[in-house]
């Protein structure tokens, strides 16, 4: 006599922030798949609606409020997680039917919250969850996230005080998640962390066997092995401490991307020392210049703080000059937003709201003319172009090693016959202030 099993609960996930963000989500949502309980990509069907808030800004908080009132309008039994369940009282004074709430990578608690709100019944079915987890990011590429919280305080950034001290994970734990991506079809590993060249400094850069030979936790060890799995490998939130330069031979090597993204978030010292930045500006130039010299193809990508209380005109024209000598590749700007509990709040010299807009403006336009150069001498030269998106017809959108996903340019491809996933040589035709336009070669 056949056997009918109880259909599983089903929990719905709205995942608001960065990618570390995403990867908490990436991992509950793989514990709860393997506990046995189903995905739901919308409300109605969802036992249970869980939400992974962000609270970096208090942009960003507003966004979480919105996603949990949407998500209780539309579904009723919801779970908080993330950044911003450090504010329980705020959001159960909005919300007081929201199920349960927890702070960032309290996965257990999460994962205890859904157990109670929508038990698994006795007979449901186990194993169903690939060896390389559930991934909210294309099949072809992958976040990897191999610490947890930062040893910084700068003035206008809480998210110590949200996420702790630096905890690094083991460099062996690291590489058989990495090796199970690969296995499973990731092309490029996109390492995050928040401070990815402080990494393994709370392991006092202990070493772990691996592979018949021992890794050390530290950036540049860490870098070569996962260099080793074939596999693109995009180092971010990198700063620029002296054991950086360790690791652009490795890029020259061709085992990690040619890819720095280093947030400078100013260059004028007065700024610098009123975020509390640990940089010397003078310094990174040189640094900067010495990276090129070994590895010439190197990208760097940075963001930068506009508005920053304090700031004068002489500092803001010392960034432009600054940005014009570092001919940087990619440049994102932030005009400066108080962050509720951060230290610069209380700083003097406010920039007013349309100074900042002025100043943004005037940033964004220099820094896409420096941008549109580098890009127009891609032209005429071929790059390696990871595809992205791929219409079947032809059309193809990718990206260069100088691309990181979501954040920097693409590459547009004409008579392209491939597959999200492939890496394909590509003649560039065209260029514009942000993206290149080209089409494959044999
Ligand atoms: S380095 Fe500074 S901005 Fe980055 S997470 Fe740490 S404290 Fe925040």
């Amino acid at each position: 006599m056949a056997t009918i099993l109880p259909s599983p609960p089903k929990v719905g996930m709205v995942s608001l922030g960065c990618p570390k963000a995403l990867v908490d989500s990436e991992r509950i949502l793989t514990k709860l798949r393997s506990d046995g309980y189903q995905l739901s990509a919308d409300y109605d069907e969802a036992d249970v609606v869980l939400v992974n808030t962000c609270g970096f800004l208090d942009s960003a908080k507003e966004e979480s409020l919105a996603a949990i009132g949407e998500a209780i309008a539309e579904n009723g039994r919801v779970i908080v997680t993330g950044c911003m369940g450090r504010e329980a009282e705020l959001i159960r004074e909005r919300f007081p039917d929201v199920l349960a709430i927890s702070g960032p990578h309290q996965y257990e608690e999460v994962v205890g919250a859904v157990h109670v709100a929508a038990p698994i019944p006795p007979s449901a079915y186990l194993n169903l969850v690939p060896e390389s987890g559930l991934k909210l990011t294309p099949r072809h590429y992958s976040y990897l996230k191999i610490s947890e919280g930062c040893n910084h305080r700068c003035s206008f950034c809480i998210i110590p005080s949200i996420r702790g001290d630096l905890v690094s994970r083991r460099p062996d734990a690291i590489l058989r998640e990495a090796e199970k991506l690969v296995a499973a079809g990731t092309r490029e590993l996109l390492v995050i962390s928040q401070d990815t060249s402080a990494y393994g400094v709370d392991l006092r850069h202990a070493a772990w066997p691996w592979k018949g030979a021992e890794v050390r936790a530290h950036m540049t060890d860490l870098a070569r092995e996962l260099g080793k799995l074939g596999a693109w490998v995009r180092l971010h939130y990198v700063y620029p401490y002296p054991h950086v330069d360790r690791v652009i031979p490795l890029m020259a090597e061709g085992l990690v991307l040619p890819y720095l993204d280093i947030p400078f978030q100013h260059a004028a010292p007065s700024v610098l020392k009123a975020m509390k930045r640990p940089a010397n500006e003078a310094k990174v130039l040189e640094r900067i210049r010495g990276w090129r010299e070994i590895c010439p193809d190197i990208a760097i990508r940075s963001t930068f703080v506009v508005g920053f209380p304090g700031e004068t005109e002489a500092d803001f024209d010392y960034l432009l000059q600054w940005l014009d000598e570092a001919r940087l590749d990619r440049v994102g700007a932030f005009r400066f937003e108080p962050v509720q509990g951060a230290a610069a709040n209380d700083l003097p010299g406010a920039v007013p709201e349309e100074l900042k807009e002025e100043r943004y403006a005037r940033l964004m336009e220099r820094t896409a003319a420096i941008s549109a150069a580098k890009l127009q001498a891609k032209v005429g030269k071929t790059l390696d172009v990871i595809v992205d998106l791929a219409d079947g017809a032809g059309g193809a959108t990718g990206r260069s090693k100088a691309d990181a996903p979501e954040i920097d340019g693409e590459v547009h491809l004409r008579d392209a016959m491939v597959q999200p996933g492939d890496i394909v040589t590509v003649l560039i035709e065209e260029a514009d202030d942000h993206d290149l336009y080209g089409v494959p070669v044999q």
